[in-house]
């Protein structure tokens, strides 16, 4: 069976635990790598070097493209791209997705697909000869960022269960923050939880979907709907992730000033707290916040890295499978 990576809700503990495990092994060689070992620095150093990807991003794209492609060529393997594949695909041509897969399928041995149609990644699969690799649809999800933020969450808290969570931003069209919120549900109750209690804020127009907020509710985890940020929030919360407005995917403008982490209102986080965006930030995120030690999204977009290479390993069946060291996950629970 073909293995898809197309919503966070086929993924189980263990899987999540060998993805942490292989991608925490990378980053720690990576730090400890000496000159002479640059390319080196993954224990999976070239195991992919049969293979090719083919990245096929119809919507705009930095982090999520780059750190896929430069995480298969750590890996050893072949890239093919396009970075506009709206304009310089069949698609403008009037070729289907699904045709543009058929074809694709046959030349690559896995596609990562962003694509503006919430669904898209699944009618990929659909269709697809070789596994589909959900970098982003529409403002569905994103369930490779909702990795590399669980990552850099679970490098900052080890083993804690009980975090205060607080999605702030455009929580209606935001696809990371769906993403990361089923993921808090889904989890909740099994040994590779990691959320207490989760506070969506929101303006009114941008506040989290029904169905989203309904299963973190159900999940038995504590929610709270806010209209804006306020110290007191900010004082009790361990993760603060920030969004932009998707003025792309609604007409409301890009700014976020109302909903902004300001310097004054960081003055409030606590010291362990930190601060997440999956970027490209707007004015919700000012760069004064940079400094602070809580400031954390150049660190989650470089764990991008790291996660994705753990992700392309376990597509082609390379991931070692999960420990049963203690602390890891050992508990089997189906999503879907
Ligand atoms: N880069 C993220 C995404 O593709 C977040 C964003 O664009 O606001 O969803």
């Amino acid at each position: 069976m073909l293995r898809h990576v197309v919503t966070v809700r086929d993924f189980t503990p263990s899987f999540l635990d060998s993805v942490f495990r292989s991608a925490a092994a990378s980053k720690r060689q990576h730090a400890g790598r000496g000159r002479r070992a640059r390319v080196r620095w993954s224990p999976h150093w070239n195991a992919l070097r049969d293979h090719v990807m083919i990245s096929l991003f119809y919507e705009a794209s930095t982090r999520t493209r780059h750190s896929f492609e430069a995480a298969m060529a750590r890996l050893g393997g072949k890239v093919i791209t396009t970075e506009n594949a709206a304009e310089f695909s069949s698609a403008i041509k009037g070729e289907t997705l699904e045709d543009s897969i058929r074809i694709e399928s046959g030349y690559g041995d896995v596609i990562v697909l962003r694509h503006k149609e919430t669904g898209a990644a699944a009618r990929a699969a659909a269709v697809s000869d070789v596994p589909v690799i959900n970098a982003g649809d529409g403002d569905g999800e994103h369930p490779t960022q909702a990795l590399l933020d669980l990552f850099t969450i679970a490098e900052r808290f080890p083993g804690r269960r009980d975090l205060r969570v607080t999605f702030v931003g455009d929580l209606l069209k935001g696809r990371t923050v769906h993403s990361l919120a089923y993921l808090a549900a889904m989890l909740e109750g099994t040994p590779a939880g990691f959320a207490g209690k989760v506070n969506f804020v929101a303006p009114e127009i941008m506040q989290i979907p029904q169905p989203v907020e309904g299963l973190v509710r159900e999940s038995g985890l504590s929610v709270a709907l806010h209209d804006g940020l306020s110290p007191s929030l900010v004082a009790d919360s361990d993760v603060i992730y920030m969004t932009r407005t998707q003025s792309e995917r609604h007409d409301v403008a890009a700014g976020g000033d109302s909903y902004a982490l300001t310097e004054s209102l960081a003055s409030a986080l606590h010291d362990d707290a930190i601060v997440l965006h999956p970027l490209p930030r707007n004015r919700e995120l000012p760069e004064a916040i940079d400094r602070l030690p809580q400031a954390r999204y150049f660190e989650q977009a470089r764990n991008g890295l790291f996660v994705r290479m753990a992700v392309l390993l376990w597509v082609f069946g390379e991931l070692a499978p999960p420990t049963a060291a203690p602390g890891g996950v050992r508990e089997e629970r189906a999503y879907a």
